[in-house]
């Protein structure tokens, strides 16, 4: 029998304690906003894994958005070092889940496990992925005394808020730099036959357009600044939204739609402040001086992000030249520049070799159309061997009854455990 097969046979013996852990991190509910729990589930891999002879570093991301002694930005690093020097294999999961939302019929902090299936807040996104990761390195580290390197496990925060108090706290601590870590997965759920390898940038502004308070009676003495704010959709819809259907990527994006240029309008407010809903009362009559909109401009590898900002400026002086009295502002509020791992770096070979051997299929070739952490470990860790690998169907994630199959995480917690054979395990001492 082939070390890979002991290692696969060695993950299936440890299926009730995969699953077992599983529904453990589901009972911690770690909602994000407002960041609740990160100490308890840090504290909770913190002890499993010493238990396997990891060392163990708590670290708060002090003063980090959302960071305060009611709800602290708490991470865990998890490192076991091999019998010999080597490269660092690293497995990075952000702990937070999203708010529950309606239309559940199990409990969401639950941890049901039904027909297979585990259900709960975080089960695909990500806390399957986690605890296959978990699963793959101890088996892999029990099975593998010798092997070479190093192995690491982190439980991150904050992914789903853009991963300030996680991901990109540590990378500027120097927890992602080449030196230290050569090869990372992040187990988010991708489905167990696909490598990610990257994502699409992000631009978020706020648009604001002026106009005068005046008397609704006679909006003439005014100027009315929503009249103004249509204006720019209507040019928008006009130039803007047609212009980006038209670029497409190379990128392997999924969903198909997303392999375009994308413009949300996230928001508009414009006039009054909408009224409580036990405000029994009439507004008063006024022009509105101020409509704000928010844009979420998702863009390409192939697009430059000066030339999407100078897009959208294109569109305000249209409006301009054509509209008297047009005033506006223009704030930039996030930007995150796209990312690609290539695919001939080692990380992806050795996945996709492992998913052959595992699935008995090739593996797929995907990018993300939203971000995730991988950005931080790229842009401040300076460190480009990272995809994202791991167990779960995408489209689950922030649904109602979001749930993750256990035979996908036994057969992806199989993948990372090949993989860790194939990165840390030299011919010589896999031959034993
Ligand atoms: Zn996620």
């Amino acid at each position: 029998m082939t070390l890979s097969d002991r290692l696969c046979q060695e993950i299936e013996a440890r299926r009730d304690d995969l699953i077992a852990l599983t529904q453990d991190l589901i009972r911690i509910p770690t909602l994000n906003p407002p960041g609740e729990n990160y100490r308890e589930i840090c504290d909770f891999l913190a002890q499993r894994l010493r238990g396997k002879g990891f060392a163990i570093e708590l670290v708060r991301a002090f003063g980090t958005p959302g960071d305060s002694e009611k709800y602290p930005r708490w991470n865990v690093i998890a490192r076991k070092e091999g019998a010999q020097p080597g490269d660092c294999v690293h497995f990075n999961s952000h702990i937070d889940v999203v708010d529950v939302g309606r239309g559940w019929t199990t409990d969401p902090f639950g941890g049901e496990l039904k027909d297979g299936k585990i259900y709960g807040r975080g089960a695909c996104d990500m806390k399957g992925g986690l605890a296959a990761s978990i699963i793959a390195a101890e088996a892999f580290t029990d099975i593998c005394p010798d092997f070479h390197g190093a192995v690491e496990i982190s439980g991150t925060a904050d992914e789903e808020s853009g991963g300030f108090g996680g991901v990109a706290y540590l990378a500027e601590k120097g927890f992602f730099t080449p030196e230290r870590v050569q090869h990372v997965i992040i187990p988010e759920p991708l489905n167990k036959d696909r490598i990610c390898l990257g994502h699409r940038g992000v631009w978020w502004a706020e648009i604001e357009t002026f106009g005068e308070i005046a008397h609704g009676s006679m909006p003439f003495l005014g100027d009315c600044a929503v009249r103004h704010m249509g204006a720019v959709m209507t040019e928008m819809e006009d130039s803007l939204f047609p212009a980006l259907a038209l670029k497409r990527t190379d990128m392997p994006v999924v969903p198909e739609g997303a392999k375009q240029s994308t413009l949300n309008i996230n928001s508009i407010h414009g006039g009054q402040a909408e009224n409580e809903a036990d405000f029994t009362g009439l507004p008063s009559p006024c022009v509105p001086d101020s409509c704000r909109m928010v844009i979420d401009r998702r863009f390409l590898i192939e697009e430059n992000i000066d030339d999407v900002q100078a897009e959208v400026m294109q569109v305000l002086k249209t409006v301009g030249d054509r509209r008297d009295q047009f005033r506006y502002d223009i704030r930039e509020l996030h930007r995150v520049l796209p990312t690609m791992t290539e695919k001939d770096a080692p990380v992806v070979q050795v996945v996709a070799k492992a998913i052959a051997a595992t699935m008995g299929k090739e593996a797929d070739y995907v990018v993300s159309p939203g971000t995730y952490d991988q950005k931080h470990i790229d842009r401040i860790g300076k460190l480009k061997n990272c995809i994202a690998y791991g167990p779960g169907i995408l489209d689950l994630a922030h649904k109602p009854d979001e749930y993750v199959g256990v035979d996908d995480m036994i057969d992806s917690a199989k993948v990372m455990g090949r993989s860790l054979i194939d990165l840390l395990v030299k011919p010589e001492a896999s031959a034993a």
